[in-house]
């Protein structure tokens, strides 16, 4: 084993000054010791190898160290064809958004400081009138995410009580958040109505007992029930609450502020309207269709939200200074929405028209179609892209993809060309569809880039 002979660590450390100017004496001597040792452990097992310099231990360190620097959290490019893509982040949100988490990111800021009474404020004040004017609300209050926001409405409304609920309307939402579970935590009972397919306002109405604190629905929005259904109108599920002294708290998911068929959009329910339509409490996502940073919303009666908001959870399930700033800022861009589908990043996505991408996939066609000239042929096809995140599950859009089929046929050559664009410096995510490798270009926001690191594409 003595016959190796590397550097001490020392001698090495005396030549890496600039190495501990930028990342600190500690890190340099474990990433060193480890380079030494890992370095030590393939010279035993190959004898006849030669052993590095100095110089080069160094570079290698350096290397390691660079790599380790590198955030963790890195853009890569969304071509799934799933807009609202919730492993790649949901919604992109727009530049005043962006500034505004920037400025408050800065600086202190009025977070909970009334600047014209020099007096305690509340941090929902910023945002409240804004989403009630929006929605058409009483009051309203932000929460980490609509989970949180289901969690912290059934918890102050129904503690200890019983919550009705459709058994068609039972959601699971990726995995971890389902309403029966849901319930439990927040220390309710759930009472389970109808059928699968079939609930009927009979079915509310024999449900209800003197232990029953709330109705409620759930958009099921990551499924459709198709066939022989029956389920109960909002309407008279009010109407059938009302007659009990009972609210109704609807859990939208993603809901709308707009009603996405004036911009030519399969339709999904509008906040105002389920608001208008008597519910009591309403809960939506901040990042799917409303198109800003992760939250949760809950908008409704007065008297409701004040009981929500002085429970002790919504401290534990509050949003920060950055999120109700960008929060703020999307929820301005919604006052003017003539202009919404060019000044909102999710909208300007959903309405672009398939004319519009498919010109985008003519015009980078020959750039990926040369880069993977070897392995594969690349052609501009037609495809469907989805929004995401549970909106309209059965409803897709018409977009244009680029089709890339390896030459030979089977899974292995699939998988190399998607292994490759997931592996450049932003790596690029699509879909595989009937044994090609589908980049559906409707998110496609920055083409020159795109083209520019194809060189780079391992294939
Ligand atoms: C998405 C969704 C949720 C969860 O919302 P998050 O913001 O992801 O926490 C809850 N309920 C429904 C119906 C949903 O679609």
């Amino acid at each position: 084993m003595s016959r190796i002979r590397l550097p001490s660590i020392d001698a090495l450390l005396a030549d890496c000054e600039d190495l501990i100017h930028e990342f600190g004496r500690q890190q340099v001597t474990r990433t060193l010791r480890d380079v030494v040792s890992a370095t030590r452990e393939a010279l035993l097992n190959s004898p006849d190898q030669l052993a590095p310099s100095g110089s080069e231990l160094i570079e290698e360190t350096r290397t390691r160290l660079t790599a380790r620097q590198r955030p963790s959290i890195t853009p890569v490019f969304n071509l799934t064809g799933t807009v609202l893509h919730t492993n790649l982040g949901r919604a992109v949100l727009p530049d005043s958004a962006i500034a505004a988490m920037s400025v408050a990111a800065r600086s202190p800021v009025n977070l909970e400081y009334d600047i014209a009474h020099g007096s305690r404020g509340d941090r929902d004040d910023h945002v409240e009138h804004l989403l009630c004017e929006l929605t058409g609300a009483e009051a309203a209050t932000v929460v980490n995410n609509n989970a949180a926001a289901v969690l912290l409405l059934l918890n102050t409304i129904a503690l200890g009580k019983e919550v009705v609920v459709s058994r068609g309307e039972l959601v699971e939402i990726g995995g971890s958040f389902r309403i029966p579970e849901i319930m439990d935590r927040a220390g309710c009972r759930l009472t389970e109505v109808g059928a699968t397919n079939r609930t009927h306002a009979q079915d509310y109405r024999n449900a209800i007992n003197e232990a029953t604190a709330l109705l409620m629905k759930v958009h099921t929005s990551n499924y459709e029930i198709r066939g022989f259904t029956a389920s109960v109108p909002e309407s008279a599920l009010v109407e059938i609450a009302a007659g009990h002294g009972l609210p109704v708290a609807t859990d939208l998911g993603s809901g709308s502020l707009v009603n996405l068929a004036d911009y030519g959009l399969p339709p999904e329910p509008v906040v105002k309207d389920v608001i208008s339509g008597g519910a009591d409490l309403v809960t939506f996502s901040g990042d799917k269709l409303l198109g800003g940073p992760q939250c949760g919303v809950i908008v409704g009666r007065r008297d409701l939200l004040a009981r929500i908001k002085s429970n002790p959870l919504k401290r534990a399930l509050r949003v920060d200074k950055i999120i109700l700033s960008a929060l703020e800022a999307v929820l301005r861009l919604y006052l003017n929405s003539d202009q919404l589908a060019t000044t909102l990043p999710t909208l300007r996505a959903l309405t672009r028209s398939p004319d519009d991408i498919e010109k985008v996939a003519t015009r980078i066609q020959p750039s990926v179609a040369h880069a993977v000239a070897q392995t594969a042929d690349v052609r501009v096809t037609a495809c469907m892209s989805q929004i995401g995140s549970g909106a309209m599950p059965g409803d897709v859009i018409e977009s244009a993809a680029l089709a890339i089929k390896p030459h030979e046929a089977g899974h292995r050559h699939l998988a190399r060309v998607v292994d490759a664009f997931r592996g450049l410096p932003t790596p690029v995510i699509g879909r595989v569809h009937d044994g090609e490798f589908l980049l559906d270009l409707r998110t496609m926001t920055d083409p020159e880039s795109f083209i520019e690191q194809l060189d780079k594409l391992a294939l």
